[in-house]
């Protein structure tokens, strides 16, 4: 099965082959990163015009933003190992350890100021406003939601 990485800007349904040795990591036309993995399920067989996981069901194109920022946050703005309180050990690794398999850009943006302009500016306005109780919130919010996916 060819695999993609996924654009995460809402309404992009871009994909680029995530092909070994690829140096592509956000949407050519939006500057968003590109998804390469499904956080819920690690599948990586990810198809740009699929609004649904095929591996576990989740609502991929649903959810991307939030995890998205999960990642951002903890990479990007805290830029240490959170704990990510109240995920468990497998989610908390895959943002801490795996974040690079998920989100390719991560290393660029995690690496100081000039990775920022690798993203569009708005959405890395965006996500660097939100505050650490907001953010404790958010991941309070994003796994009762999903907690159906969050199975691992
Ligand atoms: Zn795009
Ligand atoms: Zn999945």
């Amino acid at each position: 099965m060819t695999s993609y990485s996924i654009c995460t800007h809402p309404e992009c349904n871009k994909g680029y082959l995530s092909e070994i040795g690829s140096k592509r990591n956000v949407c050519g036309i939006h500057k968003y990163p590109l998804l390469a993995k499904c956080f819920f399920c690690g599948e990586s067989s990810l198809t740009p015009e699929d609004t649904f996981c095929t591996f576990c069901g989740v609502n991929i194109k649903e959810t991307m933003k939030d995890v998205l920022t999960i990642f951002f946050i903890a990479k990007v703005v805290a830029g240490v190992k959170l704990k990510l309180h109240p995920l468990t050990p497998v989610y908390v690794n895959r943002v801490n350890e795996d974040y690079k398999e998920y989100f390719p850009v991560m290393a660029l943006l995690e690496a100081g100021p000039n990775g920022k302009h690798s993203i569009d500016e708005n959405l890395n306005r965006e996500l660097r406003k939100i505050e650490e109780d907001d953010f404790n919130d958010f991941l309070d919010k994003f796994s009762k939601k999903n907690k159906t996916y969050l199975t691992q």
